[in-house]
């Protein structure tokens, strides 16, 4: 028996007791034939997800967390003598800039407020003044806020200035329905400890086989972190170019299996109810949430510290994970929050337990209720 904990932070998820176990295999040089069948199998699932048709998109599995995606598509795909388009509306665009900022890629940050979603006429309006952009770039779900961007209408306006559009699905992928195509998606993006509910090291990129092979001409920026590099590699022979996390793999093939089981449809129904429960039991004590309900995520739940003198986060953070729930702190800068997320392989009742154990805690900190602001 392995202990359960409820993780409520933005990833990595809850975990099946299946998905640990599967983790438990024969040691395997990961050249033999054996999985190398198993990469390809969760090649295939990685595509299915986003509904991607194999002979138009494909996957490309690195071993890092998430942001060795967003770095790889960056420094990748980038002709010469051209920009990236950032729309930055969240601490995770703003990482991708700095991004561009290591590797001197000529880019533009476009600032947006961080509480509202992307402003299509601001990027038509800079789409049109430089015709140079070759790639646009943004954040599906702000996991530091809950934020949700309109990718569909964003993508339709990248498509018409001809770019490129990469989209940072992370906390969204496999968790709410995306269509890659539909959504006009060229690339996407998630790490294997979130949505797909697998263990942490393992991350992919989705996206169209043609603007990869067009990439195999644009400068190199890194040896490792190369797109074309290791697509090719998997083309030709089905692996990873450099030795992949074995272990990581197993449990990854297990909780694929275990999505399409659960189903897209269910499991984002799952979600849904498990955030409901969320935001329900914040506002029966009181508290705000940063961003409007519609146009909400639907994962993560950021809330405002209240204004009481013994609210401590740490110290009920420490009550909480005493107890096998893991809270997490905000991530915008000079706003004291907290998140409380729906990822992982959690339901209701978890979300019921939590808040007992969160009101216990409130009680022992002093915490008057409801809070005030
Ligand atoms: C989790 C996450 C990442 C990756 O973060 P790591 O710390 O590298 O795991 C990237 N983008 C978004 C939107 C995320 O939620």
């Amino acid at each position: 028996m392995i202990k359960r904990n409820v993780l409520l932070n933005p990833g990595p998820a809850t975990t099946t007791d299946t998905v640990k176990e599967a983790q438990l295999v024969p040691d395997i040089c990961p050249r033999e034939k054996e999985f190398v069948g198993i990469m390809r199998e969760i090649e295939e699932g990685l595509v299915k997800i986003v509904h991607g048709d194999m002979s138009v998109y494909t996957a490309v599995l690195f071993c890092g967390s998430g942001t060795i995606n967003m770095d790889i598509c960056l420094n990748s795909l980038l002709p010469e003598n051209k920009k990236i388009l950032v729309i930055n509306n969240g601490a995770y665009s703003s990482r991708a800039v700095e991004i561009c900022e290591y590797y001197g890629l000529p880019h533009i940050n476009l600032r947006l407020p961080m509480d509202r979603q992307a402003d299509l006429d601001k990027i038509e309006e800079v789409m049109r003044e430089n015709p140079d952009i070759a790639l646009v770039y943004t954040t599906h779900h702000e996991t530091g806020t809950g934020l949700l961007n309109p990718i569909r209408e964003i993508g339709a306006l990248v498509h018409r200035y001809k770019a490129l559009f990469v989209v940072d699905t992370t906390s969204t992928y496999a968790m709410r329905p995306i269509d890659i195509a539909k959504d006009n998606i060229d690339f996407c993006m998630a790490s294997a400890q979130k949505g797909i509910m697998a263990m942490t090291g393992l991350s992919f990129i989705i996206g169209n086989r043609e603007a990869i092979e067009a990439s195999a001409s644009y400068p190199k920026r890194s040896y490792y972190c190369n797109l074309y590099m290791q697509y090719e590699y998997f083309k030709l022979h089905g692996e990873m170019h450099f030795t992949p996390p074995v272990q990581v793999i197993y449990a990854a093939r297990q909780a694929l299996k275990e999505y399409f089981e659960e189903g897209e449809a269910a499991k984002w129904e799952r979600h849904s109810r498990v955030f409901r429960a969320i935001r329900k039991g914040l506002e029966e004590l009181g508290f705000k949430i940063y961003i409007p309900e519609n146009i909400q995520s639907g994962l993560v739940a950021a809330a405002l510290y209240p204004n009481d003198v013994n609210w401590n986060f740490e110290k009920i953070h420490d009550f909480c994970y005493e107890r096998g729930f893991t809270i997490y702190p905000g991530k915008v800068e000079n706003m004291g929050m907290f998140r409380l997320c729906a990822l992982g392989a959690i339901d209701e009742q978890d979300i019921a337990d939590f808040f007992e154990v969160f009101k216990a805690a409130l009680h022992d900190s002093g915490v008057t209720l409801p809070v005030t602001y």
